[in-house]
C-alpha cells in the first residue's frame, strides 16, 4: 500500500500506471534502456488480465484460461530477455478439440505441422464423420478468401460480422456451426455475429507466412507465478520500482504536460506517464483531464465487452488429457482440464471460459455453475457430484469491444499531450486482444517516450 510516508516514491523518469503485459512490457523496455520507472498497480498482484492468485480459503485461481500460441514473437522474446525461459513455462499441447453433445462424435485436430505433420494432415483429411469433405473445404476457401481481402483492405472486413462474411463467402452451414461459432466463442466470448469479420482474420493473418508456428501451449504454473511477477522482478533488477495495492486516481497536467499521477492522496511525479491500465480506468483518467479535446473522443467512444471464466477444483479429473478444448453449442465456450498442467497436485481442476458473456456476466454464481453443469453433462465430461470448490472471474470492461465498427476507434499510443502515451491491448498494434499485442503495445509505447 502507499502511504503518505513512504519514501521510495521519489521523482521518477517515467511513471507507469497498470501492471498487466502492456505496463510490464513497457517497464521493462524502459527500465533497460537507463530510464528511472515506478510502475504502479491497483491490484496486490502484477499480471492484469494475466494474474494469478491464492483466494482467502486457499483456492488458487486465474483472471481465466489462457493459451500461448506459437505465432507470438514479442512475448517470447521478451521472457527471454528477462532470464525467463519460455521452455520451462509453457507446455505445448499440440492439439485442440472440438466436443460436441453426447452421443455426436468429437474431433481432435492436431496444430503442430513441424512436430506432427501426417498426423495434422490426416486430421484435416479425416474426421468426415465431424464435418465433411465438402464443408471443410468451403471453410478453406473463406479462410484464403478472408486473408486476401484482409491484405487488401482490412478496414473494409471491420464493417461486417465474421457471420455475415461467412455467410456471403457461402460457408456451409455446418462449418458456421461445428467449426466458426465454436472458435469465435472460445476465443473471443461472443456469437460470430458479434465479432468484426476484421478480428478473426487478424487472428489467422501471423500464420499466413509461417505455418510451422502453429502450435497452442498452456502455462505451466499460475501466470502471474510463471512470468507476470519474474517480468516484475527483472524491471526491479534493472533499477525500477514496482507497487501494487496503488491505484492511481488522477492524472496530474501542468502547462499542457503530463505531470504525474496522484495515488492514495499523493501527488507521485515524473517528465512522463505512460497509461497502461484498463480501457475503463484511462477513458475515466482521460476524461477527466481532457474529455472536451478532439484527439481524445474515438477512445471515449470505444465501448467494452465482458468475459465471464469459471474454474471448477474437482475430486478427479474431468477429462483424461489436458488439452484445449471447445464446446461445440453449449455455454462451455472453452475450457481445459489442468491438473497436470497449469495447476499440478490438484486431483481435478477445469478452467472454463463460458459464453455468451454478455448474457452471463449478470446471473448470480449458483446460477451459472447450474448452467455449466448442466453443458457439462452433456460433453460427457466427468464433473457433476465432483466439484469441491469453485470461483466465477468476470472481467466487466477489461476488453475493448471487438464487434465490427469498432477498431477505427483504437489509438495509437501516441498522444497530443506532451509526456503522455498510452499502451494496452486496445491501442493500436497488429494483435488484438491477445498477450502478444499487450506485449507489442507496451514496447510501442516504450519506444515513443524514447522518442
Ligand atoms: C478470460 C481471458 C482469456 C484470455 N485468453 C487469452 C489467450 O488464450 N491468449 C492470449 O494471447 N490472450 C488472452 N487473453 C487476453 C490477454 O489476457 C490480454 O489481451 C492482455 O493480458 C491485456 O494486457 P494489458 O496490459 O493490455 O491489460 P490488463 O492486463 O487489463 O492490464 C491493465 C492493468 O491496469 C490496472 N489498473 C487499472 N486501473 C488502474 C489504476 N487506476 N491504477 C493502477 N492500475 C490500474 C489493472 O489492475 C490491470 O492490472 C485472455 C483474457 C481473458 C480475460
Amino acid at each position: 500500500m502507499i502511504s503518505p510516508a513512504d519514501e521510495d516514491l521519489g521523482p521518477a523518469d517515467v511513471i507507469i500506471v497498470g501492471a498487466g503485459l502492456a505496463g510490464l512490457s513497457c517497464a521493462f523496455e524502459l527500465a533497460e534502456r537507463g530510464q528511472a520507472v515506478l510502475l504502479l498497480e491497483a491490484q496486490p498482484w502484477v499480471g492484469g488480465r494475466t494474474a494469478s492468485w491464492t483466494e482467502s480459503d486457499g483456492m488458487r485461481v486465474e483472471s481465466g484460461l489462457h493459451r500461448m500460441l506459437g505465432v507470438y514473437r514479442a512475448f517470447p522474446d521478451l521472457l527471454r530477455r528477462a532470464g525467463i525461459d519460455p521452455d520451462a513455462a509453457i507446455i505445448w499441447e499440440d492439439e485442440v478439440e472440438f466436443r460436441q453433445p453426447v452421443p455426436e462424435p468429437p474431433a481432435v485436430f492436431s496444430v503442430a505441422p513441424l512436430r506432427n505433420p501426417l498426423q495434422m494432415l490426416a486430421d484435416i483429411v479425416g474426421h468426415n464423420d465431424y464435418l465433411p469433405a465438402t464443408a471443410k473445404l468451403s471453410m478453406s476457401r473463406f479462410v484464403a478468401q478472408g486473408l486476401a481481402d484482409y491484405a487488401a483492405d482490412p478496414d473494409a472486413l471491420d464493417r461486417k460480422s465474421v457471420l455475415e462474411y461467412a455467410v456471403e463467402q457461402n460457408v456451409q452451414s455446418a462449418v458456421i456451426s461445428k467449426l466458426l461459432e465454436p472458435l469465435v466463442a472460445g476465443i473471443y466470448f461472443v456469437p460470430a455475429a458479434k465479432l468484426s469479420a476484421k478480428v478473426f482474420m487478424a487472428l489467422i493473418a501471423p500464420y499466413l507466412p509461417n505455418a510451422a508456428a502453429m502450435r497452442v501451449g498452456a502455462f505451466a504454473g499460475g501466470m502471474t507465478e510463471v512470468f507476470a511477477a519474474p517480468l516484475a522482478e527483472a524491471v526491479r533488477r534493472r533499477g525500477g520500482r514496482v507497487r501494487t495495492s496503488a491505484r492511481v486516481e488522477e492524472l496530474l497536467v501542468e502547462g499542457g504536460r503530463a505531470a504525474g499521477v496522484r495515488v492514495a492522496g499523493r501527488e507521485l511525479r515524473a517528465r512522463h506517464v505512460v497509461l497502461a491500465s484498463s480501457i475503463r480506468a484511462t477513458q475515466a483518467l482521460l476524461a477527466a483531464k481532457f474529455g472536451g479535446e478532439a484527439w481524445v473522443q474515438s477512445l471515449l467512444r470505444l465501448p467494452t465487452m465482458p468475459a465471464v471464466t469459471l474454474q471448477l477444483e474437482l475430486e478427479g479429473p474431468s477429462m483424461n488429457v489436458d488439452h484445449t478444448t471447445f464446446g461445440v453449442g453449449t455455454s462451455l465456450a472453452c475450457f481445459s482440464e489442468q491438473s497436470r498442467t497449469t495447476f499440478r497436485g490438484l486431483a481435478g481442476r477445469l478452467s472454463i471460459i463460458m459464453a455468451p458473456a454478455d448474457e452471463l456476466i449478470g446471473l448470480p454464481v449458483d446460477r451459472v455453475l447450474t448452467i455449466a453443469l448442466e453443458d457439462a453433462d452433456r460433453l460427457g465430461l466427468v464433473v457433476r457430484d465432483r466439484v469441491t470448490r469453485y470461483r466465477m472471474v468476470n472481467h466487466v470492461d477489461d476488453f475493448y469491444s471487438l464487434a465490427p465498427g469498432h477498431d477505427a476507434l483504437r489509438p495509437p499510443q501516441i498522444t497530443p499531450v506532451p509526456g503522455l502515451t498510452l499502451a494496452g491491448d486496445y491501442t493500436r498494434q497488429e494483435f488484438v486482444a491477445t498477450m502478444e499485442g499487450a506485449v507489442v503495445s507496451g514496447q510501442l509505447a516504450a519506444r515513443a517516450v524514447l522518442g
